[in-house]
């Protein structure tokens, strides 16, 4: 049985799981204004020691997203590291941990009402995708991805997850373990929660930032890591069909973490199996979140 929730943090102080509050009618609710960021801390095999991957640039992000949603007061950084520092070691966590933080109106109002603006902070066990190790089953959505003039995808809005539920319920439906979603430029842009990679000739691409993608922590890591590496990466715009023609493929996010892909529409990715690139920057990721290489220290916050 996996470890379970004890505590959580709401507006800075650790109360018990079952006390946390919002009222019906804050805007959060009516109104979906609420940002939020996805953020895992990983243990080490050896030592046990808890650390958060890239700390610093989630809280960096949720104040872009406060930003541009004009909350007013909000949480600063220092204090919503504090919360997600205390609040790990309170649950007695026993495996890696995926931490929740929220900003949002607490306050009831109308569509101009910018506060009172509170926060809250989860630390709950997430299983690894099931596609971790076999490879994804994806479908292209029928769907269109949001886009910056009305649903800024850039924003890691809860209120997006609305048009990620509807592609996530028909890949469901569908038969897939997921999906991905052309932008209305009709370009593949990202999945429901996670980034893309396609690899072709040896050389990874991925949908540049003016594809409607959430500007995806893990994304920036991986472009970063397989320079590193040796690898030539393009920033670009990717056509459905290259998704037939590609070598290898692979979705990654914070949640997802790295994860091959093995079909499309039903159309072998490669052979079909998690490819040789794909695979290697999965252990590269692997290593660096979970701490078992020095490399990147900057990325981890000890707990
Ligand atoms: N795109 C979407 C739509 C997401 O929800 C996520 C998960 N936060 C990602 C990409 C990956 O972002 P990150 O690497 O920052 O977790």
């Amino acid at each position: 049985m996996a470890w379970q929730a004890k505590f959580m943090v709401q507006n800075g102080r650790i109360i018990p799981w079952e006390d946390g509050r919002i009222h019906p009618h804050a805007l959060a609710i009516t109104y979906a204004a609420s940002v939020f960021e996805g953020i895992r801390a990983y243990r080490h095999p050896q030592t046990g020691a808890y650390s958060v991957f890239r700390l610093k640039e989630h809280l960096e992000r949720i104040m872009q997203g406060v930003k541009i949603m004009r909350f007013e007061n909000p949480p600063t950084m220092a204090e919503m590291e504090r919360g997600i520092l205390d609040l790990i070691p309170k649950n007695e966590p026993d495996d890696d941990v995926y931490i929740r933080l929220q900003v949002l109106v607490e306050g009831p109002g109308t569509q101009v009402t910018r506060g009172p603006t509170g926060w809250t902070v989860v630390a709950i066990p997430r299983e690894r995708s099931p596609g971790f190790s076999r490879g994804l089953n994806l479908g292209v959505s029928s769907w269109t991805r949001i886009s910056d003039n009305s649903m800024p995808p850039r924003v890691k809005a809860a209120a997006n997850y609305h048009a990620s539920r509807f592609v996530s319920m028909q890949a469901k439906a569908d038969g897939y373990d997921g999906a991905l979603i052309l932008n209305s430029q009709g370009k593949v842009s990202e999945g429901p929660g996670a980034c893309l990679f396609v690899i072709r000739d040896g050389r990874l691409l991925t949908p540049h930032r003016g594809s409607d993608i959430l500007e995806s922590v893990t994304r920036t890591t991986v472009i970063q890591v397989a320079r590193e590496m040796g690898y030539t990466v393009e920033e670009t715009t990717i056509d459905r069909t290259e998704l037939y023609v590609a070598d290898e493929a692979f979705m990654c996010g914070t949640g997802q973490e790295l994860v091959p892909i093995a079909s499309v529409d039903r159309l072998p990715v490669g052979d079909g199996k998690p490819g040789p690139i794909a695979s290697a920057l999965q252990a590269k990721y692997e290593a660096l979140v979970r701490g078992t290489t020095n490399e990147h220290a900057e990325w981890r916050t000890a707990v």
